[in-house]
């Protein structure tokens, strides 16, 4: 049986890969400090013979019995609000956290996927973004304590691949969404939600002509998973190409609610990227993967998670 242990575990993505991977019959063992990440979220997996949960900081000396297949290194913080809230542990987790993932890896002779990310291209010059493209990021902004992190902890894989022949892959992961995202996580699928549900007016920021481009959480997991079995050590882009404005979303998620509510202008957030939109030539001709779930199919099934939430959480999550 294989065995592979998911750094961030219980967190959004984290939950969903300790999901896919008991599915797919591996021994799982999650590390999360639950910094920003819910046991809830992993809680139906704690009965099963074949899943440990480790509650440990993966900022500090990672100590992890027996042997290892695989090492997933999802553990960050991952949202603007949570990331601004604590820029230090970010910058940890994705300098001294990988570290400790990359050695640990060497002493198990285990393959490492790191979970990197769109933000690399920060607030980009070229559309769509490929693979090949820098960059362009404010290293001193403030999303640069996330950024800059994810950035280096790219530089340091790639290095352990290149110094001591470790086996890596490294994901550039675009918005993604889905259930257990946190209803406070400051992101804007679950912010426009939670609003509609409370009865509270959606709150874009700027003029809402930034865009995105949305990606369903079981395509990824299932680009994550291709990604892993690969024998591809260069970066790859996952994420929908569905490119689509802040605005034109905002009266996607009213229509989807039934919200009489509005739209109402905050200012934009510094370094706001204004377009993002993955270009998916590599994920297609390596992976042979590309997005099956449309926004629509993809909001739907978000919306109902989130409809089942109890009031008490609603508005206990609000804030
Ligand atoms: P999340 O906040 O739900 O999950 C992150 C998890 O990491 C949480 O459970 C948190 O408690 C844990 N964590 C943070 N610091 C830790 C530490 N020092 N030690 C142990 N655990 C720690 O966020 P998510 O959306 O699931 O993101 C997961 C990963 O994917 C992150 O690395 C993020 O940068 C990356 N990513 C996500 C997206 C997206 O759209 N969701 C896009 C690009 C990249
Ligand atoms: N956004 C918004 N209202 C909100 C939260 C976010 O208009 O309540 C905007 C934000 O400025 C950005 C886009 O939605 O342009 C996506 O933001 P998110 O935080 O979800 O992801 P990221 O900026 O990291 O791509």
């Amino acid at each position: 049986m294989k065995r592979i242990l998911i750094t961030g575990g219980a967190g959004f993505l984290g939950s969903h890969l300790c999901d896919r991977f008991i599915k797919e019959g591996y021994h799982v063992i999650a590390m999360d400090n639950l910094i920003t990440g819910d046991l809830k979220n992993i809680e139906h997996l704690f009965k099963l013979e074949h899943f440990e949960f480790y509650h440990h900081d993966v900022s500090k000396f990672i100590h992890v019995p027996g042997e290892l297949d695989y090492i997933l290194h999802f553990a960050s913080p991952a949202s603007p609000i949570d990331y601004l809230k604590i820029p230090i542990q970010t910058l940890k987790v994705g300098s001294l956290g990988i570290h400790n993932c990359l050695g640990l890896a060497r002493v198990k002779n285990a393959r490492v996927l790191i979970a990197s990310t769109s933000e690399v291209y920060g607030d980009p010059n070229v559309h769509p973004q490929p693979e090949e493209y820098w960059g362009n990021v404010n290293p001193v902004g403030p999303r640069g304590v996330y950024d800059e992190a994810k950035r280096f902890q790219e530089a340091m894989t790639m290095a352990y691949h290149t110094y001591h022949g470790l086996e890596t892959r490294i994901i550039r992961i675009f918005n993604t969404y889905g259930p257990r995202m946190r209803l406070n996580d400051g992101r804007v699928l679950p912010a426009f939600i939670g609003q509609a549900l409370r009865g509270e007016d959606l709150t874009m920021f700027g003029d809402g002509s930034q865009t995105r481009s949305f990606c369903y959480v079981d395509d990824l997991v299932e680009g994550i998973y291709r990604l892993l079995l690969s024998d591809y050590a260069q970066p790859v882009n996952i994420g929908n190409p569905d490119e689509i404005t802040i605005k034109e979303f905002g009266e996607e998620i009213i229509k989807l609610t039934g919200t009489s509510q509005k739209l109402i202008s905050l200012p934009l957030p510094t370094d706001d990227p204004k377009q993002r939109k993955p270009d998916i030539t590599k994920a297609r001709s390596i992976l042979g993967w590309e997005p099956k779930v449309s926004r629509a199919e993809g909001l739907k099934i978000t919306y109902d998670y989130f409809k089942s939430l109890s009031k008490d959480d609603l508005f206990r999550m609000a804030h």
